[in-house]
């Protein structure tokens, strides 16, 4: 059976900005059933938890105090396409609206939350790769 990628935090992993989760209980269990791999983008580029929330700004992504943290969302973005690649994943559901993970809809790098076309900087990449990419949002009404 071809597994799925997840964003961690969809998982119940603590990786969101804030240090909270998004759980979805079926994504989880998926996990646990070793149908999906996990993968934070964000972690991987070594980026901490806590940290400051960033947004996507044309083909950068920056702090909400103007840091510039392009080099560690393409590290990461990087680090777990390989994975996704690696694992064999032809599918991804992604975490809505992220600077990484969003898909279709993202932030538009005001902090205002203004909402604009557009994707994360790793479900840019996966779809690059001919993987497709929902959102959690996406994968429940599907159901
Ligand atoms: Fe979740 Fe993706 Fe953000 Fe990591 S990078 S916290 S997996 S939305």
């Amino acid at each position: 059976m071809t597994k799925i990628c997840v964003s961690a935090c969809l998982a119940g992993e603590r990786c969101r900005y804030d240090g909270n989760t998004n759980e979805i209980p079926e994504i989880r269990k998926l996990v646990e059933e070793g149908k999906a791999v996990p993968v934070c983008p964000e972690v991987w580029g070594g980026l901490p938890v806590p940290r400051i929330p960033s947004e996507r700004r044309g083909t950068s992504v920056i702090n909400r105090e103007g840091t510039d943290v392009t080099e560690a969302y393409m590290k990461g973005s990087r680090q777990a396409l390989e994975t996704c690649l690696k694992e064999g994943c032809q599918t991804a559901v992604l975490k809505a609206r992220s600077p990484a993970c969003g898909h279709g809809r993202i932030y538009d790098g005001t902090f205002t939350k203004t909402l604009i076309d557009g994707n994360g900087t790793f479900a840019d990449m996966l779809e690059e790769h001919g993987i497709k990419v929902m959102t959690e949002e996406e994968f429940i009404h599907a159901k």
